[in-house]
């Protein structure tokens, strides 16, 4: 009887063993899948430190709120399963080499950097998103198209750019410009705590393959979709484009008006980081005319 009772116990206390193995194995698994499956992120809040970024006399300092979007997508990531490392997570200046640097020592990892745009013209607005490498094109897609959903902006569209650190690092990279703090609705959008919220989190999904939070049209449709549009050959078009942007063409009037404004708007970007380009690559990029590689740092 006792010889039984032991023997029923043993059992009792072996399925217990094996049924708590069982368990551990399959988290173990799961969560190792998970790990496998979710990207590891380097975080690139743009600026920092003496570099506002922006134009001059620009009133809302675009270093805080490019920070303040990129630590929101770490949180976000990171409660996805990602491994995120930041560039910076201060308000410190980080020279772009640097940048490429943290980068590219995450071999397995994807480069997101996170930009506001400026300009002279205070209607000039919209969201754009950039990449340089071929293997970041989708990625760029999906950010883009996540982070315009809703968005009250222009779909300034998908652009191949070659800015320093797209062009230096060697991980898939994308840019985005997540607004002009110049234009007065951005700004003051870009001044709440939701839409910073809202854009980290649709990077987020963009970063994670999933669809957009919200399903609503941009405001603005001038420019065509995002997706549908990787139609030219990537090193045939100096002006960089993948999605072929329009003229304005509701306004022709305006158009070269806003060509122009384009143009400051870049230019002020080449104006901040100029210095950095040349300590980056020993040599101005106003000197260098082929292709993207003449391209503005940001
Ligand atoms: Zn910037």
């Amino acid at each position: 009887m006792t010889k039984q009772l032991f023997a029923g116990r043993l059992r009792f206390v072996l399925s217990i063993i094996g049924l708590a193995l069982a368990v551990t194995f399959f988290f173990a698994t799961g969560l190792r899948a998970a790990a496998m499956r979710a990207p590891v992120v380097v975080i690139d809040a743009g600026h920092g430190g003496f570099d506002r970024g922006g134009i001059l006399g620009q009133r809302v300092p675009e270093k805080d709120i490019a920070l303040d979007v990129a630590v929101r997508l770490k949180l976000k990531l990171q409660a996805a399963g990602c491994r995120v490392i930041m560039t910076r997570d201060t308000d410190v200046f980080v020279p772009l080499p640097s940048r490429v640097m943290i980068a590219n020592s995450n071999r397995n990892a994807i480069f997101i950097c996170i930009h506001f745009n400026a300009a002279r013209r205070l209607g000039a607005n919209g969201i754009e998103t950039y990449y340089y490498r071929r293997d970041s094109a989708s990625l760029a897609a999906n950010i883009h198209r996540n982070v315009i959903a809703g968005a009250p902006s222009e779909n300034r569209g998908i652009r191949r750019w070659g800015f320093y650190v797209l062009r230096k690092t060697a991980i898939p990279g994308v840019l985005v410009e997540c607004g002009f703090l110049t234009n007065p609705t951005e700004a003051r959008l870009a001044q709440t705590t939701a839409y910073r919220d809202k854009l980290a989190e649709e990077i987020t999904r963009g970063i994670l393959g999933k669809p957009a939070l919200v399903a609503r049209e941009p405001a603005s449709r001038h420019y065509p979709p995002a997706l549908e549009v990787e139609r030219q050959p990537f090193n045939s078009y100096i002006g960089t484009d993948f999605v072929k942007v329009p003229p304005e063409r509701s306004s022709s009037h305006h158009a070269k008006k806003s060509t122009k404004h384009k143009k400051s708007s870049k230019a002020s970007h080449i104006a901040a980081q100029k210095k950095q380009t040349e300590t980056a690559d020993g040599q101005s990029s106003s000197t260098k005319r082929d292709s993207t590689k003449s391209k503005p740092e940001d």
